[in-house]
C-alpha cells in the first residue's frame, strides 16, 4: 500500500502538519507534486512532501487521493526542504511557502496539455493529433502512462499560455492625422458624438509614431467599433506588432572576452575560486567601489563553475537592472544563460524556468523570486547589490532572498557572494566578526576612470536667488556644458515624498481614497485617479467635490513636472524620462537605457531606478536634485538609504576615459550620510552609523521582530494589540524592547484599521515559539476578520 504525506490548503486552518493519503495504483505520485485531496466535506490542492509504502492494512478512515495536478515534481527534494527553513524564518505556513517557490505560471489556472516532441511518434492516445488535454488523459485514467513517455522525452507537458513556433501578434493602434487640424476634425463631428471628441484629443496627445495597444485603448474606455470608425475616417491606423516570448529575439548580444584582472579583482577572485575547486560552502562580502569589476570577477567564478559541470545563480535587485546584468552573462555564456523577472510574460517565464530543470541553461540571472530557480548542483551564488531592500518581500511569506540564497549555498557546498559598493550594515557587520569573509576592491577597475569629484550644493542658500527652480545655477552651468561637449548627464529625482495627484486650488481639498486613509494618486496615462493600496479607481472629478468650484488642478510627478521645468531651462537639450510612469509596459525599461546608451539624448532623468548598475562611458556628470527627501524619512534606516542612493548615483558618472563630476542639491548639507557620501568613505560611514546603532539600541546590534494586528473595527484591532503586547511582555525578557503598540503608518488601508509593535532583542529563545503559537490561536480570529501579521527583520518599522 503506498501512502502519501500531503500539506493541505485549507484556508483559516492552516496547519504545517501533513496528512496521510492513499496513493491509488493508477497514479504515480511523488513528492514535490500537487494533488487534490479531500479535507473534511470539501476538496482541496495540497503538496505531496513524502511518501511511503506500508505493509500495515489500511486505517478506516484514509482517504485516498482525488487527483493529481502534476506528473512530476514541480518542486524538487532541496526545494522541499527548504520550505521548512523558510516557514522558521517567516512565520508563514508551510503551504503558502511551498506555493510561494512554484514558478507563477503553474499557480495560476491554466489549462494543460500534452504535445509529442517529434511528428513522427505521436502516441496512440492522441488519435493522430499532436496535442492531447490533461482532462483528456485523466479522464481515460493514462497519466500514469503519459508520465512515463514524458520521462522518456516522448511527450511534453505544456501550460496553454504556451504558444511554440507560431509568433503571436498585438494590434496597436497609430495616430494619423497632424495635431494642429484637432479642432478642424473636431468641427467636422457630428454633434452629440462626445466618445468621437474624446477619442480624438486621445489621440491628439499621443507622440507622433506612438503605438498603443488596443487593448489598453480598451481599457481608456474605447471600444473597437469606436476605433474602426476612426480608422474608416482616417484618424488612426490599425499595425501588428510582433510579441515575442524569448527576451532575447530582438538583441543581437556580441559574444565577450575575461578581462585580465588587476590585483585587488584577482585576489578576490582566487579567494572565491578556492572554495569553488573544493566545494566548500563559505559566505563572501565583496566590497568593491562603484565600477570596481566584482560583475568581471562575478563572470569569470561563474565560468570555472561551469567548467566545472555545475550550475551558477545571479540574484539581481530590480527588473530594471536584469536586462543589463543578463545582457552581460548572455555576451559571455550565450545559450547557457536563462532569465527569471516580473517583467518576463507568464509563458517566457515558464520557457526559462523549463530550461533551467532541464539544465539546457546553467546560469540564472533574476531578481527576488529567482532565489528559488529549478537548479542542481549549484556550484556559486551571487547576491548582488546585496544590501537593496526588494531583497525582502514584503508580504507573505517575507522571506529575504538573501538568507534563502545563503541557505542554497549550504545545502549545495558551495561558496555565496555578496556584493555592494555599499553592503548593508548587517552584513558588513558580519564580516568585521569573520562570519562572513571580507574581500575589498577599492579602486575602479578602468585604469583612466578616476571615482568622481562631488560638490555639494546648499540649496537654502540657492533658494534666495531663485525660489521656485528645482536647479541650482550651479547645476544648469553644468548641464550646458555638457552639452556643449556632447557628453551625457543623469538626473536624480528621489521619488519619495512625490506623487501626483489633484487639489482643488481653491479650498486645497485633496481627493482620498474611500477604502484607505490616503489621497488617490494621479495617473495621467490612463486620466484616473488611483489608489495604490487598494486599487480603487475613479474618474478626475470636473468640479471640485468639497466646494463645487471647477478650480482642480492636477500636481504631476516629480519628474513630470522637472522635466517641464527642465525643457523650458534648457530647451535645446534631448530629455530621456524614467519612471514608474514611463516604464510601466514591456521592454520600456530596457528601450530608454538603449537609447541613452545610443546617445539619442543628453539627459536621462529619473527616480531611484536610474542609480544603480547603469554602465555608459559617456556621462560625466550626475545631479541629485532632493538628497533630503529619504532622510526626512521617520525611520532608522533612512541615514543609510540616503548614503547608499548617493554613493551609487555618484558611481554613474565618469566610467568611462573621461572624468566625471557630482552635483548633490541638498537642504542639509551638514548631514554625516550627505558629508560621507561626497568622499566616497563607506567605511567611515559604517563606524559612525554603527555607533548610533549601538546608542540608540538598533540593527546589526539587535534582531527585530514585528506584529501587525488588522480588523475592519479599528476598536477591534487596537484590543488585540494590546491584549498581545501585555501577553508578549510577559515572556520576554527584560533586557527586550517592545515598541507600541502604535498606529501602523497608514491607520486604514482596504478598510481595515491596522495597529502594530515591534519586539528588539538579543536573545530570546522562546519567542520564536510563543509567536508561532499566537499565530495558530489568531486562525480562530480570524473567522470574526482579525488578521495578525509577522514581519521577521522588517524592513522599515513604520
Ligand atoms: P562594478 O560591477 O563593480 O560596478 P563593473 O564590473 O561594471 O563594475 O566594471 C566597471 C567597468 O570596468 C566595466 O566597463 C568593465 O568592463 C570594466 N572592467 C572590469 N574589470 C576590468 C579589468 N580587469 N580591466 C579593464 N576593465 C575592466
Ligand atoms: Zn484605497
Amino acid at each position: 500500500m503506498e501512502l502519501a504525506q500531503v500539506i493541505v490548503d485549507v484556508p483559516a486552518m492552516q496547519t504545517d502538519q501533513p496528512f496521510t493519503y492513499l496513493i491509488p495504483s493508477q497514479m504515480a505520485v511523488e513528492p514535490g507534486m500537487r494533488v487534490e485531496v479531500s479535507f473534511g466535506s470539501r476538496h482541496v490542492q495540497g503538496f505531496v512532501v513524502a511518501t511511503e509504502t506500508s505493509k500495515e492494512a489500511p486505517a478506516e478512515n484514509l482517504k485516498p487521493i482525488i487527483r493529481m495536478l502534476d506528473i512530476a515534481p514541480v518542486l524538487n527534494q532541496e526545494l522541499l526542504v527548504l520550505a521548512d527553513y523558510m516557514k522558521e524564518k517567516t512565520f508563514a505556513f508551510k503551504i503558502t511557502c511551498l506555493q510561494t517557490m512554484l514558478p507563477s505560471v503553474m499557480k495560476a489556472d491554466y489549462q494543460k496539455r500534452f504535445y509529442a516532441v517529434e511528428e513522427g511518434q505521436v502516441p496512440e492516445l492522441f488519435k493522430g493529433q499532436p496535442s492531447i488535454t490533461w482532462e483528456e488523459v485523466e479522464a481515460q485514467g493514462q497519466l500514469k502512462e503519459m508520465a512515463k513517455l514524458r520521462e522518456a522525452g516522448i511527450v511534453e507537458l505544456r501550460y496553454e499560455v504556451y504558444t511554440k513556433n507560431k509568433i503571436k501578434t498585438e494590434r496597436y493602434i497609430k495616430r494619423l492625422f497632424p495635431v494642429e487640424q484637432l479642432e478642424a476634425l473636431k468641427a467636422e463631428v457630428r454633434k452629440g458624438s462626445y466618445k468621437q471628441l474624446q477619442l480624438l484629443d486621445f489621440l491628439a496627445e499621443l507622440a507622433e509614431d506612438q503605438l498603443l495597444s488596443v487593448k489598453q485603448m480598451k481599457a481608456e474606455d474605447f471600444s473597437l467599433a469606436n476605433l474602426n470608425q476612426a480608422r474608416d475616417k482616417g484618424w488612426l491606423a490599425f499595425e501588428a506588432v510582433e510579441q515575442y516570448r524569448d527576451p532575447f529575439l530582438e538583441k543581437e548580444v556580441a559574444q565577450t572576452q575575461a578581462f585580465l584582472l588587476n590585483p585587488q579583482q584577482q585576489a578576490a577572485y582566487e579567494a572565491i575560486h578556492e572554495k569553488i575547486v573544493e566545494q566548500q560552502h563559505d559566505v563572501f562580502l565583496l566590497e568593491g567601489v562603484t565600477g570596481s569589476g566584482k560583475t568581471e570577477v562575478y563572470l569569470q567564478t561563474i565560468a570555472d563553475v561551469l567548467a566545472q559541470g555545475q550550475t551558477a545563480m545571479m540574484l539581481v535587485p530590480e527588473i530594471s537592472l536584469t536586462p543589463q546584468m543578463a545582457t552581460r552573462f548572455k555576451s559571455r555564456f550565450g545559450d547557457e544563460v536563462a532569465v527569471l523577472h516580473s517583467g518576463l510574460s507568464q509563458g517566457e517565464k515558464y520557457d526559462e524556468w523549463r530550461k533551467l530543470e532541464r539544465g539546457e541553461a546553467r546560469v540564472v540571472v533574476g531578481a527576488r523570486s529567482a532565489v528559488f530557480a529549478p537548479l542542481k548542483q549549484v556550484g556559486i551564488i551571487i547576491v548582488d547589490e546585496e544590501h537593496e531592500t526588494t531583497y525582502k518581500q514584503e508580504e507573505t511569506p517575507r522571506y529575504h532572498a538573501r538568507d534563502l540564497a545563503i541557505w542554497r549555498g549550504a545545502y549545495h557546498h558551495c561558496p555565496v557572494v555578496l556584493g555592494s559598493a555599499t553592503p548593508s550594515l548587517e552584513s558588513r557587520a558580519r564580516a568585521q566578526k569573520s562570519v562572513y569573509q571580507l574581500l575589498t576592491i577599492s579602486e575602479r577597475a578602468n585604469q583612466q576612470s578616476q571615482l568622481p569629484a562631488v560638490e555639494i550644493i546648499d540649496m537654502r542658500e540657492e533658494m534666495q536667488r531663485r525660489l521656485t527652480s528645482s536647479f541650482s545655477e550651479k547645476l544648469e552651468a553644468k548641464l550646458r556644458d555638457r552639452l556643449a561637449k556632447g557628453e551625457q548627464s543623469v538626473l536624480l529625482l528621489n521619488r519619495r515624498g512625490y506623487s501626483s495627484f489633484v487639489m482643488c486650488r481653491d479650498c486645497g481639498y485633496v481627493l482620498p481614497c474611500p477604502n484607505c486613509d490616503i489621497s488617490l494618486t494621479l495617473h495621467m496615462d490612463t486620466k484616473t485617479m488611483r489608489c495604490h493600496y487598494c486599487g480603487h479607481e475613479e474618474n478626475i472629478p470636473h468640479r471640485c467635490p468639497n466646494c463645487g468650484k471647477d478650480k482642480i488642478r492636477y500636481y504631476g510627478t516629480g519628474t513630470e513636472k522637472v522635466l517641464e521645468e527642465l525643457e523650458e531651462l534648457i530647451p535645446e537639450a534631448r530629455v530621456l524620462r524614467m519612471d514608474v510612469d514611463t516604464t510601466r509596459r514591456k521592454g520600456a525599461h530596457e528601450k530608454i537605457l538603449d537609447a541613452f546608451g545610443n546617445r539619442e539624448a543628453d539627459i536621462l532623468l529619473g527616480t531611484q531606478m536610474i542609480a544603480k548598475g547603469l554602465d555608459f562611458p559617456n556621462v560625466t556628470l550626475v545631479g541629485v536634485l532632493n538628497a533630503d527627501t529619504a532622510l526626512n524619512l521617520p525611520d532608522f534606516r533612512s541615514s543609510e538609504r540616503t548614503f547608499q542612493l548617493l554613493t551609487q548615483v555618484s558611481g554613474r558618472a565618469g566610467r568611462g576615459e573621461k572624468p566625471g563630476e557630482v552635483l548633490i542639491q541638498t537642504f542639509n548639507p551638514e548631514h554625516y550620510a550627505i558629508q560621507l557620501a561626497q568622499h566616497h568613505d563607506y567605511e567611515g560611514f559604517y563606524r559612525m552609523e554603527m555607533g548610533i546603532r549601538h546608542q540608540t539600541d538598533y540593527p546589526p546590534y539587535y534582531y527585530t521582530v514585528k506584529v501587525t494586528v488588522s480588523h475592519q473595527e479599528e476598536l477591534r484591532a487596537a484590543q488585540k494589540a494590546y491584549q498581545l503586547a501585555e501577553q508578549l511582555k510577559r515572556e520576554l525578557s527584560p533586557k527586550s524592547i517592545l515598541l507600541g503598540p502604535t498606529t501602523g503608518a497608514i491607520l486604514r488601508i482596504k478598510n481595515r484599521y491596522y495597529y502594530q509593535m515591534v519586539i528588539k532583542y538579543k536573545q530570546e529563545p522562546q519567542l520564536h515559539a510563543a509567536l508561532e503559537r499566537i499565530l495558530q490561536e489568531s486562525q480562530k480570529d480570524q473567522r470574526q476578520g482579525l488578521l495578525i501579521a509577522i514581519d521577521n527583520e522588517p524592513m522599515y518599522f513604520i
